[in-house]
């Protein structure tokens, strides 16, 4: 099942948050029909998202990723809770392109150059936006990007999408390690040669390593305490009543028209995609409720 561990080392120096993501990120590409390409970027914002919202502190904080690139894929949203919900799409699902220099999906290129935002609901009167530039179009190194100069926060972000010859979703997952104030030299040291021996995130979730395995890496010779294992899923909180209101809202006269053109009224949730269809007679009788 997806989840996210946390984790500390003993002293408090770096937090670490290891996911799992494969589910989630099967139903993103199911929901939004993506190609492989579309479903890596999209699989790995949301991967960063789930776990960002993990680190808000609130129960009703909530988080926005914006990755605006001007390459084909045409931007990526990600909204995140702090309770393991995550949804996003892409602009363009069915975005493709050659293999990168390595052979692998090219997301840098599918999202281009751009601004990488993150826009936090913490229930104070204005929200908290950070703004960077895109750096490479593959996500965790746009993240580690922002954590640093805008959070202020040293970081290593790694995410990872592998897609299967089905196209489905055969592993995604992703883990965002942070410094804390007080780590010394030697401590970044030994973090750094531990991530640097260790292989990609999909390869290792490839190879049957649980996210319990990774963190032991990340970790190594290092002692350190899981705090915390977090479900997550994608899950949408759009519903009919809330597109009703929506129809409400736009007035009674704006209502009526809909209702003489006599067309079927099709709206669709951007985040997951779900159809909306009212018909003439459903908008009359939502009129009617509205007026009584
Ligand atoms: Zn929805």
């Amino acid at each position: 099942m997806d989840h996210i561990l946390r984790a500390t080392d003993n002293n408090e120096l770096a937090r670490v948050f290891v996911a799992d993501t494969k589910e989630l990120t099967e139903y993103a590409r199911k929901a939004h029909d993506t190609w492989p390409v579309a479903t890596a970027a999209l699989g790995r914002t949301l991967t960063a998202g789930a776990i960002m919202g993990a680190m808000l502190k609130g129960d009703k904080d909530e988080l926005t990723i914006r990755i605006l690139g001007d390459g084909p894929l045409s931007g990526i949203i990600v909204t995140a809770d702090s309770k393991g919900h995550v949804k996003g799409y892409v602009g363009e699902p069915h975005t493709d392109l050659p293999p990168n220099e390595n052979g692998k999906l090219d997301v840098g290129r599918a999202v281009g150059r751009g601004t990488l935002s993150v826009v936090k609901d913490l229930g104070l009167k204005e929200p908290y936006i950070g703004e960077t530039d895109i750096v490479s179009g593959e996500i965790g190194e746009d993240l580690a990007y922002y954590f640093n100069l805008s959070e202020q926060v040293n970081s290593v972000v790694a995410l990872g999408v592998l897609v299967d010859k089905d196209l489905s979703v055969k592993q995604a997952g992703g883990y965002i390690l942070q410094l804390m104030p007080g780590a010394d030299e030697e401590f970044i040291d030994k973090l750094e040669a531990n991530i640097g021996s260790m292989e990609s995130i999909t390869a290792l979730l490839d190879q049957g390593r649980s996210t319990e395995d990774i963190l032991h890496m990340i970790f190594k010779d290092i002692d350190y305490r899981i705090l915390d294992n977090m479900e997550t899923g994608f899950k949408c909180s759009c519903s009919r009543e809330k597109v009703e209101r929506a129809l409400i809202s736009t007035g009674r006269q704006q209502m009526e028209e809909m209702i003489s053109e006599g067309n079927v009224i099709e709206t669709r949730c951007q985040f997951c995609n779900k159809e909306y269809d009212f018909a003439p007679e459903d908008l009359k009788k939502l009129l009617d409720a509205a007026m009584s």
